[in-house]
């Protein structure tokens, strides 16, 4: 081949690579559907498995045992484009390092409990202290650590796992089951439910990363957002909650009406401040206490993209990814910057065991944990 038939060749080549690589980002899944061989593993002497579900309006929806977590939801944009919209890792090994909980159920107690402590029918229970002097998320290995058993009967999971009396501190046994569901309206429904035997505190949640975009995707200070709520606990520096509800009228924290994330996030405000940005639960406005209803929506303009969250719980904890600083590279190898992406997690109140006034998350023997959340995939034209 002489110089110009090589020149030709390599042009040639190149055009169809870029017609490759259009058409893929335009109407495939290829480049973002993840490889199930790449979950198969064990871990404690138990299976862990990627399992997939799909309904006919192109929603996919990917989960693990370990942790009960959600690896990844794929939804079209107004356009048709698909993209996967919740971060996360490419394979087992990601997850097993992750230290931003992507995706999974937290508990026994989600979000924080001050001093690590709370007492209950007078004996005081002491908990692991995994940030500072308080717990988060459940303690050292929270349940977003544990490998679930998990039953998949068509488009829904449940994933149940039993925590043994004492496990990170808190008292009973605790068997807990989680029901995913994807219906064929694109929602999307979680059912959590859970027993003990001795008397307890429970709070479970979903953290799910959200970006409308596509995860990897470099902020989510663009998106819009509404929360259904008149009020919200502020906390103290340390994240825990001083036990005050406060009006969110006239305060970067009312998003009665919808507005950018972005728009009051870098104000001047105390609130702001203690959490590094939005990090607080939000009071839900309700019918009743276990009604379920109406908690947030999420929505980005260039993909017409939304996600509409609705719950039985009476708080939705709404982080806006302060702590993400761009060291964690995502599926798509991209890193995961500040702020790029956000959370819903439907809840009681972070460290509620030490608040009278907030609604109780104790649980006794013969009584039933349950919670019943959904979010809603769709577009705006
Ligand atoms: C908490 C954040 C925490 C994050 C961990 C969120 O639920 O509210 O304060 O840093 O989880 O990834």
């Amino acid at each position: 081949m002489n110089y110009f038939t090589m020149r030709n060749f390599i042009t040639i080549l190149a055009v169809f690579a870029m017609i490759a690589c259009t058409s893929q980002k335009k109407t495939g899944t290829s480049s973002i559907a993840l490889n199930p061989q790449n979950f198969d593993t064990l871990l404690d002497g138990k299976e862990i498995k990627l399992y997939t579900l799909k309904n006919d309006s192109g929603i996919t929806v990917y989960l693990t045992n370990y942790g009960a977590r959600v690896v990844g939801i794929i939804t079209p944009d107004k356009d048709g484009n698909l993209a996967d919209i919740a971060l996360g890792y490419p394979d087992i090994y990601g997850y097993l390092k992750d230290k931003m909980y992507s995706g999974p159920v937290v508990g026994r107690f989600a979000n924080r409990i001050g001093n690590a402590q709370f007492t209950l029918d007078n004996q005081e229970y002491n908990l692991f202290r995994n940030e500072g002097n308080n717990t988060l998320h459940g303690g050292k290995k929270g349940i977003d650590k544990c490998v679930w058993n998990a039953t998949q009967s068509g488009n829904s999971i449940t994933m149940t796992y039993l925590s043994p009396d004492s496990e990170e501190g808190y008292p009973g046994n605790l068997s807990m089951s989680v029901t995913y569901t994807l219906n064929p309206d694109n929602s999307l429904k979680i059912e959590y439910e859970a027993e003990t035997d001795q008397p307890t505190v429970v709070n479970l949640t979903n953290h799910t990363y959200f970006n409308l975009k596509g995860e990897g995707d470099s902020t989510i200070l663009d998106h819009y957002c509404q929360i259904n709520a008149d009020s919200f606990t502020p906390i103290d520096k340390e994240w825990i909650p001083t036990g005050e509800i406060a009006p969110v009228t006239g305060t970067p924290f009312d998003f009665t009406t919808g507005k950018p994330i972005g728009s009051d996030i870098d104000q001047k405000d105390e609130q702001l401040a203690n959490g590094l940005g939005y990090d607080h639960n939000w009071v839900l406005k309700k019918d009743s206490a276990k009604a379920f209803g109406f908690a947030a929506k999420l929505w980005e303009e260039t993909t017409g993209r939304y996600v509409k969250v609705s719950t039985t719980e009476p708080g939705l904890q709404f982080y806006s990814g302060n702590f993400m600083d761009g060291t964690i590279v995502g599926k798509s190898g991209r890193h995961y910057l500040h702020r790029s992406a956000c959370i819903f997690e439907t809840q009681h109140y972070p460290d509620s065991p030490n608040h009278e006034n907030f609604p109780s998350t104790v649980l006794r023997p013969g009584e039933k944990y349950t919670q019943v959340s959904i979010y809603e995939f769709g577009v705006d034209e």
